[in-house]
């Protein structure tokens, strides 16, 4: 058997009618850019996050950019990110010429409440808490830290749509929560698409200028960073037709998930965390072995693909070469690079798929 890590036709043909009505609709409408389907978007997406507002963009990175630029983040500034994130986390906050200064995960995989202390100065504006694989960062001590010491707080939620802390939705901790709709997300178009939620008004009005050449009229420039990133008709009446399915979608890769969790029985590996109180919506299904090189291979042989979320941590990333980042700085993300691997997960996955990849994990010895 083959098993790809992902498969997006298959999400694609579950309610393959009702995307195609929906583009057809925008497609007809005559009308593409900043438009009807747009704002109904908005509207839909801010209740479906239990949010005040939603401002469309083109992607989770504009999203995490325009969060810090319409926060005043900039030159001097410091923000406080995970050491195991994905680069465009990072982007939001250097692209606004502001300085990331990293922190180490914890179990999970996410931001290490207690070490923020010891990494906040005088310079520090925000912290951004990445949800990564889907599990939401240990928000209350988050939110303390932030509390005592006057600081924004940006939520990085392109892994976690829907995914709840005691009860309370991705996005709704901080000032803002930027989200991603790349198509392998949790909550995918069929191309680029991002947005933020806030329960900020004024925020939101900021985000809505900044996004559309710093105008809220046009031809009425009031800002001179802003940029040209909206989230377009077609995506948008896409996502409108992806919504109502959004949690049978996560309940599917629940499913698989929980398959993995009770099926897959090898002591080279551990298996994910889940922190009490909290869901989990598995955007990605991630297990850690000191010998990867050797699952990856025996993994391969049985045709399975699988992935590494993410091989190279962000302070030894070429990119960031100038911040003077060295091996060994942060160990504990680094042993995560060189140790995590995502198993296939997606929606449409088969249980004999399932059940093939537990059998492939199970035999490696
Ligand atoms: C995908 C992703 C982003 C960026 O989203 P794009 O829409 O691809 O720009 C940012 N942060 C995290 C954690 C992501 O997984």
């Amino acid at each position: 058997m083959k098993i790809e890590f992902n498969v997006l036709d298959r999400q694609f043909r579950q309610f393959q009618d009702e995307y195609e009505a929906a583009a057809l609709r925008a497609l007809r409408s005559g009308w593409y850019i900043l438009g009807k389907e747009l704002e109904a978007f908005e509207q839909e997406y801010a209740a479906f996050n239990e949010s005040k507002y939603c401002v469309g963009v083109g992607s989770g990175l504009d999203a995490l950019v325009l969060a810090f630029r319409a926060l005043g983040v900039g030159p001097g500034d410091e923000v406080l990110v995970p050491a195991n994130t994905f680069i465009a986390s990072v982007m939001g906050v250097t692209l606004n010429g502001a300085t990331p200064v990293f922190v180490e995960p914890d179990e999970f995989y996410l931001l290490d409440a207690a070490r923020l202390e010891a990494a906040i100065t005088p310079r520090t504006r925000a912290i951004l808490p990445v949800h990564l694989y889907g599990q939401i960062c240990d928000m209350d001590p988050i939110l303390e830290v932030a509390r005592r010491h006057n600081l924004f707080v940006v939520e990085d939620c392109a892994q976690a749509h829907t995914a709840r802390y005691k009860g309370k939705m991705a996005g709704t901790f901080g000032d803002i929560g930027c989200f991603s709709f790349f198509p392998t997300k949790n909550v995918g178009a069929f191309g680029d698409a991002g947005c933020i939620v806030t329960d900020n008004p004024d925020l939101a009005g900021k985000v809505r200028t900044l996004r559309n050449y710093g105008s809220k009229v046009k031809y009425h420039n009031e800002l001179e960073n802003g940029v040209n990133s909206r989230l377009d008709e077609l995506q948008a009446a896409l996502l409108r037709a992806k919504l109502p399915h959004v949690a049978e979608l996560i309940a599917q890769r629940e499913s698989v998930a929980r398959r993995y969790l009770a099926g897959i029985r090898n002591e080279k590996l551990i298996l994910p965390a889940i922190r009490p109180d909290c869901g989990h919506v598995w955007h990605l299904f991630v297990v850690r072995t000191a010998d990867r090189a050797g699952l990856m291979a025996h993994l391969e042989q049985a045709g399975i693909h699988a992935q590494i979320h993410y091989p190279i941590p962000p302070h030894l990333a070429p990119c960031y070469a100038k911040l003077g980042g060295r091996p060994g700085d942060y160990p504990i993300a680094e042993a995560y690079a060189d140790q995590v691997v995502s198993l296939p997960l997606y929606n449409g996955m088969t249980d004999e798929e399932v059940q093939y990849v537990v059998d492939a994990v199970n035999s490696w010895q």
